[in-house]
């Protein structure tokens, strides 16, 4: 059948498909159609495209076939369990009952799950890792996640990683031009970092994280990735940016909860014309405000004034808090 869509380049496939899945315009109901150059992205018939500025993107028709059925988890079950997949890892959010049901159906529908786990434990600690409980398959807590062309060995007991930042890191990328310098302050295992690297290959990204487990798996990236222009701190970002002042072009601040303590730090890496993409949580009375004044009187004790370029949310943190993404222009 006949049918809208977005018509884009093969390798801008997957990054297309997912802001069209959030924005809620896919059609699931047939099946992606590609060519030997283009993938073409079914739109439902109300799909709303004002902000679907991808470059390179057409809408158009094409031809598309209707998906058979598998059976979903939700049919074998009777209900669809909280889970996320990182790698070859399915891990279950904490809460969930009749751990071990659905595991063996998780095994079953999904070939590229290997091991099943389930969180004891939010995100903690001052390296922001998590605790898991084996459930099913191999007794494992390593994998190598792909995303966005990039693979990254974690293991996930020893360091930070979430694959829901996917989409928000591939919107970091499409602001970085050649040539620039980007600092991310909280590297973790690299995947800001390094798919930067990949696609920029004449920027300098300086990638500092102080937890050593992280680093190590940041180090073994760069090498998976063979991104030759990632510079891998290990360090407490506090001390680590005075060896680099006034350089940065971007510096990154993914540590929400206590990125605000770290403004000082990332003042010593500014000057006029750096962008800081700032991350926090914030309640929903209150997005934006206090945690623009947080910048915006570092800066101002830096000697800068701001010049606010983006707020958006990231997704949501628990029933009344958001991850926000704050992004300033340094002037002055
Ligand atoms: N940006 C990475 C990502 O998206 O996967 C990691 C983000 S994680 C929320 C925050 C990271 O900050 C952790 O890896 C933690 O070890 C690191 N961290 C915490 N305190 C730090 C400090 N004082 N200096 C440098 N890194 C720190």
């Amino acid at each position: 059948m006949k049918k809208q869509c977005v018509q884009v380049d093969k390798k801008k496939g997957e990054q297309v498909r997912k802001v069209l899945m959030e924005k809620g315009s896919l059609d699931t109901t047939v099946r992606i159609a590609s060519d030997e150059q283009y993938i073409y992205i079914p739109l439902i018939s109300d799909a709303d495209l004002t902000e679907l500025l991808f470059e390179d993107a057409l809408v158009t028709e094409h031809e598309f076939m209707l998906h058979e059925k598998p059976a979903t988890l939700e049919h074998m079950l009777g209900y669809m369990p909280r889970y996320e997949v990182i790698g070859s890892i399915a891990l279950l959010e904490s809460g969930e009952t009749d751990l071990e049901r659905a595991a063996d159906m998780l095994l079953q529908v999904n070939p590229h799950i290997r091991t099943v786990l389930a969180a004891l434990s939010p995100v903690e600690g001052e390296f922001r890792t998590r605790r898991f409980t084996f459930i099913n398959g191999e007794n494992t807590t390593q994998t190598v996640h792909r995303e966005y062309g990039c693979r990254y060995a974690i293991d996930m007991e020893k360091a930070y990683f979430t694959p829901r930042l996917a989409t928000e890191r591939s919107r970091i990328l499409e602001q970085v031009k050649d040539g620039e310098v980007v600092i991310d302050m909280f590297a973790g295992v690299g995947p800001f970092s390094i798919l930067i690297a990949k696609n920029r290959p004449s920027c300098r990204v300086i990638a500092i994280d102080k937890n050593p487990e992280a680093v190590k798996f940041l180090r073994h990236n760069i090498a998976l990735n063979a991104v030759g222009n990632v510079e891998a701190i290990e360090g407490d970002a506090k001390e680590v940016v005075r060896n680099y002042a006034g350089i940065a072009d971007h510096i990154i601040m993914n540590l929400p909860h206590t990125a605000q303590e770290f403004l000082e730090a990332a003042m010593v890496v500014a000057k006029p014309g750096t962008v800081i993409h700032y991350y926090d949580i914030t309640p929903e009375d209150d997005l934006y405000p206090t945690s623009l004044s947080h910048i915006e009187i570092a800066a101002s004790r830096a000697g800068f004034d701001i010049d606010p370029i983006a707020t958006r949310i990231v997704r949501s943190y628990s029933p009344h808090q958001f991850n926000v993404c704050i992004e300033v222009r340094i002037t002055g």
